[in-house]
């Protein structure tokens, strides 16, 4: 048994100080005092805040990308997550071309087993190749394997972007079998277009990464997105949302009362588009897509937070290490697009959230850990701290502080976009399932501490906008 005892435990609705006891990986007693049995391992927490572990809905490892991969597979990149107080993450099983959805799967938990977990994994499938129509009745098998979510790329034409009549097939399996489908919203034939076009006219350098890829094609493909949700009737979640505008196009379609949620990731928090006002080829460690916008929009994706419109902040922890960014020296287009952030994400939105008085703590849990958890059906399992919860917890010291950089962060990724930012508040101590992972920041779990978890229907309950007529009533 494990007792944290006299932490201040956050969730997104309470807050108090109590003792929490575990027991074979689950919260079994919260109280005042509990008396914990002979032989209890005791974690302090007074003066600490004790959060539910926060799950990450996006991230890639070991992600091929033209001809490399992201540089952290899932022993590295669930390490790097651990520190960051991220103690369940779901990955997305890329399906190549040619391959089946089972084939697809195959391959992704070959990765989980030569580079075993230290935090609880789920997987989402990616959808690339729909030309056989076998690959649909694969889809509808994939609820009854634990994997009740499904991603569209809008983008990336001829390598992982679906058209939209796969799109509308892959939201009408979803509709029907009770999945989310989940889309990266950039029009993908568009920015092959500018993207031909810059190339040929000798535009190389990685600025040319911004200029071909403006907003609109963002704000097109969301519109476009929504729609074809509506269509299917299916549940949508938007990832990666960039800009204010986009977010526009959720929020319309909440107001309709559409089951559209929305999610940004923390680099939209903290890069803006100045990072491409030069010709140097060192602006290609901030190549990901969408793209950094104009610093305008940092206030702008922090009002859709607060008003509801995204519900989720993700990392889309896509590491490359600038070595691997070589690949674009001379073409920016092969540049491969991603950022190291899965261990950033809970001390960057605290200290811009938190500390920066933009959100509550109960709202920063809601958007890192319950939320997450509610739409990816991983609650009340995870996403909380209540009895019968698995114990993943983050003993998380408010007044620790830290300097985010190559040398402070766990990813194997040798550069970051958060590099130099200083923060004040970070894990302590993390427990997975009661298992110490970190305890006192060092990595004390074996890689196999994580397991893979079969997730069961998303939580989707009211629509935002029903949620919010409820409020106003
Ligand atoms: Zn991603």
């Amino acid at each position: 048994m494990v007792l944290v005892r006299g932490g201040r435990i956050i969730t997104e609705v309470d807050d108090y100080v109590a003792d929490i006891l575990v027991d074979e990986g689950r919260i079994v007693a919260i109280g005042r005092k509990i008396e914990p049995p002979a032989g209890t391992e005791v974690v302090e927490a007074a003066e600490r805040l004790v959060l539910p572990g926060c799950v990450d809905p996006h991230t890639h490892m070991d992600m091929p990308f033209g001809p490399t991969f992201t540089c952290d597979d899932f022993t590295s990149g669930t390490v790097a997550a651990a520190f960051g107080g991220t103690t369940c993450h779901v990955d997305f099983c890329m399906q190549q071309p040619g391959q089946s959805i089972p084939e697809a799967l195959d391959a992704w938990f070959e990765k989980l087993r030569v580079a075993p977990p230290v935090v609880d994994v789920g997987f989402h499938v990616a959808v690339t190749d729909l030309s056989s129509p076998a690959r649909i009745d694969e889809l509808r098998e994939l609820p009854g394997r634990g994997i009740t979510s499904f991603k569209v790329f809008m983008a990336y034409k001829g390598s992982f972007m679906v058209d939209d009549a796969g799109l509308l097939q892959t939201m009408e399996v979803a509709a029907e079998s009770g999945s989310l489908v989940m889309t990266h919203c950039e029009n993908g034939d568009v920015v092959d277009l500018l993207v031909r076009r810059a190339v040929a006219a000798g535009d190389v350098s990685p600025r040319h990464h911004l200029l071909t890829r403006p907003p609109l094609v963002e704000v097109e493909a969301t519109a476009r997105a929504v729609r074809l949700a509506e269509l299917a009737g299916a549940p949508l979640y938007v990832v990666h949302v960039s800009c204010g505008e986009a977010a526009a196009e959720i929020a319309a379609a909440q107001r309709r009362g559409q089951a559209v949620w929305g999610e940004t990731c923390t680099h939209y928090l903290v890069v803006d588009d100045s990072v491409f006002a030069t010709d140097d080829f060192a602006a290609a460690r901030y190549v990901f897509s969408p793209p950094a916008r104009d610093r305008s929009e940092h206030d702008r994706l922090w009002d859709a937070i607060r008003a509801g419109t995204l519900s989720v902040i993700a990392s889309d922890h896509a590491p490359f290490s600038f070595e691997q960014r070589e690949l674009g020296r001379g073409d920016f287009s092969k540049i491969p697009n991603g950022a190291a952030g899965v261990e950033e994400r809970l001390l960057v939105v605290h200290e811009l959230g938190v500390r920066g008085g933009r959100i509550s703590l109960n709202e920063m849990v809601g958007l890192l850990s319950t939320r997450p958890a509610k739409l990816f059906g991983l609650y009340p399992r995870k996403g909380t701290i209540a009895v019968g919860a698995d114990a993943d917890l983050v003993i998380f010291d408010p007044e620790l502080r830290l300097s985010i950089g190559p040398e402070s962060m766990r990813t194997r990724c040798d550069t970051s976009v958060f590099d130099g930012m200083q923060v004040t508040g970070a894990p302590e101590t993390v427990l997975v399932r009661g298992i110490p992972v970190v305890r006192n920041r060092e990595l004390v779990a074996e890689p196999g501490t994580g397991r893979f978890v079969k997730r069961g229907a998303p939580m989707l309950g009211a629509t935002p906008a029903r949620v919010a007529a409820e409020v106003a009533r």
